[in-house]
């Protein structure tokens, strides 16, 4: 069971964070945890559970956050590269319920994820 949904307080700047990037569908900012010196959560507005709960709605949603996400590497300074991570339920280690996509990079990340 996935717990609250936090990210609507960042969302709304109920709680504060280190925001990369903003316009009307979608909100970045930096990891509260980074797992790589470059480390941002893309996120929509809109509540999207999980990846699972996207529909053919979300799909020029979905296709934007990917946008933003090359616009932030550039950006960020990841022109040797970076790596875009959607975990999605349980298995996939998913722990707000609130489709994100992770930017990770600033470093050589190692393929397989644990
Ligand atoms: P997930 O495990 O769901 O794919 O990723 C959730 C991510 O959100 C984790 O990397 C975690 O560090 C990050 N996170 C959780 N709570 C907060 C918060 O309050 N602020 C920020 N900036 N990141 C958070």
């Amino acid at each position: 069971m996935l717990p609250n949904n936090i990210f609507l307080k960042i969302i709304d700047k109920s709680i504060p964070a280190k925001i990369a990037y903003e316009d009307e569908q979608c909100l970045a900012f930096h990891d509260i945890n980074p797992q790589a010196p470059v480390h941002v959560l893309i996120i929509p507005k809109k509540v999207i559970r999980t990846h699972d709960d996207a529909t053919a709605e979300d799909q020029s949603l979905l296709g934007h956050l990917h946008l933003v996400a090359n616009k932030l590497a550039a950006q960020l300074g990841l022109a040797k590269g970076y790596r875009l991570v959607i975990n999605c339920n349980e298995d996939g280690g998913q722990t707000v319920p609130h489709l994100h996509v992770h930017l990770l990079g600033g470093r050589a990340l190692a393929w397989p994820p644990g």
